[in-house]
């Protein structure tokens, strides 16, 4: 190994040449990597060696001597702390590029493409308050319940009472709640020993509707004054349609448990999407930016270009919501999720709307791919929407079964997402276009679009 010539607590001036997709500022310092947080590409900074690992280091801005064009005012240093908009120091309109170029990489790493296809990142008008889902973490500070977000790596909580992402109704919801848990004086979840009791607050707001759940993710199960709590709870937040206990007793940082209880109302609420209105139950998976999703979910079925003629698989369907916005243009829409409250959710949903040409299956979408292409299902279009760790490879190879001649994909990561795009591409699917969609603005998130058209002279 190379002789590393810097140590901690050294300082030196650096210029920043590129940022990560975790958005930290990589540059060298004798030829060894250091990473930065809160710097763009192009600035001359002088830096601390905070922390020095076998192969990079971390650094700490102490000043900025060259400026980027691209730096904007800062709103908030915690969000930096804490990883919520670690890109607030950016311009939007940088962050929108600095995206397309992510996607680019991930894309000349596992499958080179022709830049040109890819199109500029279609970005929010206002790209603050947008989240309409928080899961924020409830822990004791010196003696009081404080409601906040861990620091970066770290479980160290930071009492935070304005988020600047989310919604600010939720926002306030959350600061009403943790109030009320003060009031009666509940404690908060101590990780290290495992006890206290409440470990989250959850909240979901449909932001047409104005609808708001509320879930309260529990150690135990007795929570004391729980009748009085919900009572006070419709008092301060009148919006609030369903409160939801959920019983978490595992020693995980997995938010949710199995258990629940309904508090208030019953375990559903309602938003309305292109259109539909769509009842979404506290287990099932809900695109986090309403608006973004219109423009994300609109641009898909674009690319689909469905005809009466076509029958679609809506594959890793959720509660529905591609499958019924899908089906106003199709022939037949099937429907595959693997969470089976979803499931429900997205047969209630059809019948909602009155939407009568869609089927849903309940099952791992690999499986169900296979079992649909034995019983003879063809689809012309394609629609998948995985999770971050994409598709089974063995749903690729049930998928090039059923037949579509285009396939539209929908990622929230552009890592599996090109290496997926290059596993079709040897059964003969061809890149049409790749339209990212920020639904994320001051991370470094992207969604991704995808259309792939069968090469049909091979
Ligand atoms: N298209 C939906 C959901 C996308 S999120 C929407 O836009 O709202 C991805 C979904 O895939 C989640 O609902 C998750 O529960 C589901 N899922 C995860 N693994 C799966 C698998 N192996 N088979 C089917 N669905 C799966």
């Amino acid at each position: 190994m190379k002789n590393i010539s810097i140590k901690k607590n050294d300082v030196v001036t650096v210029e920043i040449i590129d940022l990560t997709y975790e958005a930290y500022g990589v540059c060298k310092v004798d030829g060894f990597t250091v990473f930065v947080e809160s710097v763009l590409p192009g600035e001359i900074c002088e830096i601390r060696i905070e922390r020095i690992e076998k192969r990079y280091a971390f650094g700490k801005v102490l000043n900025l001597v060259k400026v980027s064009p691209s730096r904007v005012e800062i709103k908030d240093k915690v969000g930096t702390r804490i990883g919520t908009m670690p890109l607030q120091h950016m311009a939007y309109d940088a962050q929108l590029n600095f995206k397309r170029q992510l996607v680019l990489d991930c894309f000349n790493k596992a499958f080179p493409v022709d830049e040109k296809l890819i199109l500029e990142a279609i970005g929010m008008d206002n790209p603050w308050e947008y989240r309409n889902k928080a899961q924020i973490p409830v822990r004791e500070l010196k003696g009081v319940l404080e409601t906040g977000f861990f620091k970066r790596n770290s479980h160290d909580l930071i009492p935070i009472e304005n988020y600047h992402i989310q919604d600010v109704e939720i926002d306030k919801t959350i600061i009403a709640v943790r109030n009320i848990l003060r009031e009666f004086k509940i404690e908060a979840y101590d990780e290290q020993n495992h006890t206290g009791l409440i470990r989250h607050i959850i909240v979901r707001r449909g932001q047409v509707s104005g609808e708001l759940m509320i879930i309260l993710v529990t150690l135990g199960e007795v929570i004391p004054h729980e009748r009085e709590i919900v009572e006070r709870i419709l008092i301060e937040v009148p919006k609030v349609v369903s409160i939801i206990q959920n019983i978490n007793s595992r020693k995980t940082n997995v938010i949710m448990g199995h258990d629940q209880k309904v508090l208030l109302g019953a375990d559903v609420y309602y938003d309305s999407l292109l259109g539909k209105n769509y009842g979404i139950s506290s287990k099932s998976f809900y695109q986090v930016n309403t608006l973004q999703t219109e423009r994300l979910y609109t641009k898909a079925i674009e690319f689909a270009n469905i005809s009466k003629e076509d029958v679609v698989i809506d594959a890793y369907c959720g509660i529905g919501t591609i499958t019924l916005s899908a089906s106003d243009y199709a022939n037949h829409v099937y429907g595959v999720e693997i969470v089976e409250d979803a499931i429900d959710m997205a047969q209630s949903n059809a019948q909602l709307n009155n939407v009568e040409n869609v089927s849903f299956e309940v099952g791992a979408a690999e499986d169900v791919m296979k079992m649909w292409v034995e019983n003879g299902i063809k689809a012309n279009v394609l629609i998948v929407d995985p999770p971050r760790k994409g598709l089974a490879h063995s749903f690729i190879e049930a998928s090039v079964e059923v037949g579509a001649d285009r396939i539209v994909y929908v990622s929230c990561n552009p890592i599996t997402l090109a290496k997926d795009v290059r596993e079709y591409a040897k059964h003969g699917y061809v890149i049409q276009k790749i339209q990212p969609v920020d639904m994320f603005p001051q991370t470094t998130h992207i969604e991704t679009i995808v259309l792939l058209k069968k090469d049909m002279t091979q």
